[in-house]
């Protein structure tokens, strides 16, 4: 088991020889605690994948230093790092048994044989797999393929961290919980660090004790699935955790007195200084309510989902949604809304303010 520690942390990939390299990666600082479940959650291209390849030595960061239980590793190679790396697309010898798949770790490090089987049964229990321990892998669905990818990682008793670049991209959408719900167990079991990456909001949440926002090559908050949605640091995270996700209106400050469109506010932080910059606030659907002491507004759409209803409105041009419980009568004549102050959150050029 290991701690991850990133100091100073920056890559930039080789750029044409008359321009500025472009940083992939920002400035990390970052700690993983030993035997986390950890989530690196944000969209294509923002540096998930390069922060990974720095942390099993895939590469070496243009600066800074990397560092596991307060030893540094930036240049240790892969090989020594006792790291194993699930990619996106499963990575498996067709022309062996399943069992020889799951072997290969152990053989290539000369562990002998009784304790390969041992190894090797134990990985095959856990993920389903000891009635096709025979079978040639070629003959297994892409999920098939990926649950032996994943054992390939989890087989070697030397491991500490295990990393999982967006594994799950090439399952089928209904077996995909499966496998997710079996990685949170075998997190359990093994009690190894887990770095698990996605763009995916519901395999971040349901998979890490502490999820990892990344945007533009920077990690814009960390925290627990209910840390990110009740207090997102950045307008980003209350856009991409949340289904619909936070809506974030135009606002002014005057005399630490916050308003919207020139109706009064209360918001969950009192605002004394003096504030440069782009004003917004937000606050999510499940924040506000209909009440006639509120804003105007008109209904534009409502979504029946069940259990409760999506409202659709909007003032002065701006687009607002409402998550309305089920019991909740939506109101047919000039409908108004307020936000709870509570859950109204000021941000300064896109950052949150306290
Ligand atoms: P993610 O995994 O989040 O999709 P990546 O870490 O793969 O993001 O990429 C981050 C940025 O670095 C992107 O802009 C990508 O185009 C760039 N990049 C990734 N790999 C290379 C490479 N080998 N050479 C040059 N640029 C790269
Ligand atoms: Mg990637």
């Amino acid at each position: 088991m290991a701690k991850i520690e990133f100091k100073n942390v920056r890559h930039a990939y080789p750029a044409p020889s008359d321009q500025a390299p472009v940083y992939a990666l920002e400035q990390v600082d970052q700690v993983w605690e030993d035997g986390g479940a950890y989530a690196l959650l944000g969209p294509s291209g923002c540096g998930k994948t390069t922060l990974l390849n720095i942390i099993s030595g895939l590469l070496t960061p243009s600066e800074g230093a990397v560092y596991f239980d307060d030893e540094e590793v930036t240049h240790l190679p892969t090989t020594e790092r006792h790291i194993a790396q699930v990619f996106q697309f499963p990575v498996v010898y067709d022309t062996m048994t399943v069992y020889d798949n799951l072997a290969f770790p152990l053989r290539n490090r000369q562990v002998p044989e009784d304790q390969v089987r041992k190894r090797v049964e134990a990985i095959a229990e856990m993920l389903d797999l000891t009635n096709s321990l025979k079978n040639r892998a070629s003959g297994l669905t892409a999920d098939g393929k990926q649950k032996i990818s994943l054992g390939r990682g989890l087989v070697r008793p030397d491991v500490k961290i295990i990393m999982f670049d967006e594994p799950l991209t090439v399952i089928d959408p209904h077996l995909k919980w499966l496998l997710r719900s079996k990685l949170k167990e075998l997190h359990q079991q093994l009690g190894v660090t887990m770095i698990y990456v996605t763009h995916d909001q519901t395999e971040a949440l349901t998979f890490a004790d502490k999820v990892l926002v990344m945007l533009e090559g920077t990690i814009v908050q960390v925290g627990t699935p209910v840390e990110l949605f009740m207090e997102p640091n950045h307008t980003f995270v209350g856009h991409f955790i949340g289904s619909p996700g936070m809506n974030v209106l135009p606002c002014e400050v005057k005399n630490g007195q916050v308003s919207y469109r020139s109706h009064l506010l209360e918001t969950a932080h009192s605002h004394k200084q003096e504030m440069e910059g782009k004003l917004e606030i937000g606050v999510r659907p499940e924040f506000v309510r209909f009440d006639d002491a509120g804003i105007p507004v008109s209904i534009e759409r409502i979504e029946d989902l069940g259990r409760f209803k999506i409202a659709t409105v909007a003032h002065e041009g701006d687009v607002i949604k409402l998550l309305v419980p089920d019991e909740v009568k939506i109101p047919e004549n000039s409908p108004k809304i307020m936000f709870d102050p509570e859950r109204t959150h000021l941000y300064c050029n896109n950052w949150v303010v306290k």
